[in-house]
């Protein structure tokens, strides 16, 4: 039998803790949150932190928790000692933040470590300090301290040459630790929290500090003066808190959506991914939102013996909590309408004694014309024969936006439909058709063939995006299969299938015709298509058939948002007045009005909050 170079033999503790500190602490941020956590643990009100030269030089931790007894500080050194748990039920339903009992063995096994802590019983009334000097125990010691617990890291990793090779630099380790540490002091808006980066304070957190003020703090106010607040109780068990940004200020990085579950800071790609749906009516592909977001859920429903670091939790249902995550943010989301529909609905209160001119051009042979210019005091003005106006010195009436518009309207701009107006100015009467009792703001005017100003009833600025309104309204257009007409094409598409993609056209031909499209198959294998909806050109046509017939699960919103994008009036395109009324019709009338398919801003509002600030009235 040839020899073994070595026999098994059970590692001495100071290994075997230099091996668990490996996975435990990787960093000084990882030790500083370790530290923190337990300090958390012993329901301290007032937690400092100081670091110095990134953390490798000195990591200090204070509180004022409940303390450890002189007995018990080697044990809190010592592996797999914890004061947290007894039994592994215990762990199911685990509320506290360490339980492992590895933290402070690892971390003292690797630096040169101080552990002092004061602890008040009836035998004495005395703190106690314990060094340990990578992994090896020093005499207890008596030290002046009133109370709570001083944790000192000195000389972080200098026993492993290998781990100081990965520390970043020191600038790069402190801004990591400065993160560990303002996300959980974010969340615990109970407990003090200062950090110093040497003597230099760079954070304080009071305890009158909400997690609001806490996170205006921290953020710029671009990103906190809008954010919504979140708190729902989702079902019985679950309830999710924090605040999360209007859509509107979205942000190229992931790194500010902050997330806890019960409080412990998390990382979750589930998680990212149910908050980004709920956006995603506003997201680009590039975008995310910014948020903090705590999701209370039972201790049971939760694992957070995942990994050492405990940065992971696994949920017993995933489903479950995607769902609260997705449908409590959308539903905050969509509460606060951005395109606020209200401010087209209001009917403002007119001064009926206002003075006020109408100038309107109308056809003469109307027969309202004269009960109109009774109600209105309006005459035909004699000295201009060219062209008919009315003039109505006196009163508007309410509810009746189109007003001034007349001033700066084109001459093709009286159609037909303005001079409804007329006919629907009797009380009561309120005919869909007519765009002015819609209240619609008034439209001024198109800019650079692309963008079409309005103005609001209460006097605000709008401006909407025509490509991106357009693209909205066949987008939704398409998804609900609201066929408005087929057009015939003289010369049919042809397309010849696949055996597969025939399978798949049997199976879509009712979708297919609910959108508009008039499809055969001739023989075996051509398709022929003799009529499509009006929104598509024939080659977007052709791309939408053989992209459906690909695969019959394939996500068709994609497909319609590229076809939406591709028949949608494009920037650069000159509108009339009509049609610049019509557009902003049919995109009022929809259902998510504020966003394109692709999550870009229909519209912008400038109040009048805005305009008074650049011409710097306030
Ligand atoms: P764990 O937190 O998993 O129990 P640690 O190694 O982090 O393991 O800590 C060991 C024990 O030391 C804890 O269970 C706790 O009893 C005690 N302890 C650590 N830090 C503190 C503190 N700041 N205040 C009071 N007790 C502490
Ligand atoms: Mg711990």
């Amino acid at each position: 039998m040839e020899n073994r170079e070595t026999n098994i033999r059970i590692l001495p503790p100071e290994l075997a803790n230099q091996i668990a500190a490996g996975e435990v602490v990787e960093r000084p941020s990882s030790v500083l949150k370790e530290l923190i956590e337990n300090s958390l643990d012993a329901k301290a009100t007032s937690i400092t932190a100081m670091i110095e030269d990134g953390g490798q030089a000195c990591i200090k931790v204070s509180d004022n928790g409940v303390g450890i007894p002189q007995e018990e500080l080697q044990l809190a050194v010592t592996r797999h000692a914890t004061s947290k748990i007894k039994n592994i039920s215990e762990l199911s339903t685990i509320s506290s933040f360490g339980f492992r009992g590895e933290a402070l063995p690892s971390i003292a096994s690797v630096s040169r470590f101080r552990i002092a802590s004061y602890f008040h019983n009836n035998k004495e009334d005395q703190a106690y300090a314990l060094d340990v000097h990578y992994g090896e125990m020093k005499e207890i010691q008596p030290i002046p301290l009133r109370c709570g617990t001083q944790i000192e890291v000195r000389n972080l990793f200098n026993n492993i040459p290998a781990r100081l090779k990965f520390l970043k630099t020191p600038s790069t380790e402190f801004k990591k630790a400065q993160e560990i540490f303002t996300r959980t002091a974010l969340i615990q808006p109970s407990i003090a929290f200062d950090f110093f980066a040497g003597t230099r304070e760079v954070l304080s957190f009071s305890l009158q500090d909400s997690i609001y003020q806490r996170l205006c703090k921290i953020w710029a106010p671009s990103i906190t003066k809008d954010m919504l607040e979140v708190m729902t109780q989702y079902d019985e068990e679950i309830s999710i808190e924090g605040f999360i940004s209007d859509p509107r200020s979205l942000y190229s990085r992931g790194d500010k959506l902050l997330i806890y579950v019960n409080k412990r800071p998390v990382t979750d790609k589930m998680l990212v991914k149910a908050i980004r749906q709920a956006y995603q009516r506003s997201l680009t592909t590039k975008d995310y939102p910014q948020l903090l977001l705590n999701i209370n859920i039972p201790p049971e429903e939760i694992d957070v013996n995942v990994h050492p670091a405990k940065s992971e939790v696994r949920f017993r249902d995933e489903k479950r909590i995607f769902k609260a995550v997705y449908s409590v943010l959308d539903k905050t989301l969509s509460q606060k309408l951005f395109f606020n529909q209200d401010v087209f609905k209001e009917t403002q209160n007119f001064d009926a004694q206002t003075p006020y001119t109408y100038i309107k051009e109308v056809n003469p042979s109307q027969s309202e014309f004269s009960d109109f210019s009774e109600r209105f005091n309006a005459t035909i003005p004699k000295e201009d024969i060219s062209s008919t106006y009315i003039e109505s010195p006196h009163v508007k009436p309410a509810g009746f936006w189109g007003e001034v518009n007349a001033y700066g309207m084109k001459k093709q701009d009286f159609s037909d439909k303005n001079t409804e107006i007329i006919g629907s100015l009797e009380e009561g009467k309120t005919e869909k058709k007519n765009i002015y009792t819609n209240n619609i703001p008034l439209f001024l005017c198109q800019i650079a063939s692309t963008y079409l100003l309005y103005k609001l009833p209460s006097n605000e600025v709008f401006i909407l995006d025509q490509h991106a309104v357009h693209e909205r309204v066949l987008f939704e257009r398409l998804a609900k299969k609201q066929k408005i007409e087929t057009q015939t094409l003289l010369l049919p598409l042809r397309l010849n299938l696949h055996p597969s993609e025939k399978e798949v056209f049997f199976e879509m031909q009712n979708t297919f015709e609910e959108l508009g499209f008039n499809c055969t198959l001739s023989n075996e294998n051509t398709l022929i298509c003799d009529g499509i909806p009006p929104e598509f050109q024939q080659t977007s046509a052709e791309n939408f058939i053989r992209e459906a017939l690909k695969n019959k699960n394939a996500d068709i919103s994609s497909k319609f948002m590229d076809a939406a994008c591709d028949a949608a009036l494009k920037a650069n395109q000159n509108l009339t007045y009509t049609e610049a009324i019509e557009l902003y019709q049919q995109w009022a009338n929809c259902d998510e009005p504020d966003f394109c398919p692709h999550g870009r801003p229909c519209y912008i509002l400038l109040e009048r909050k805005i305009l008074d600030k650049l011409f710097k009235r306030i």
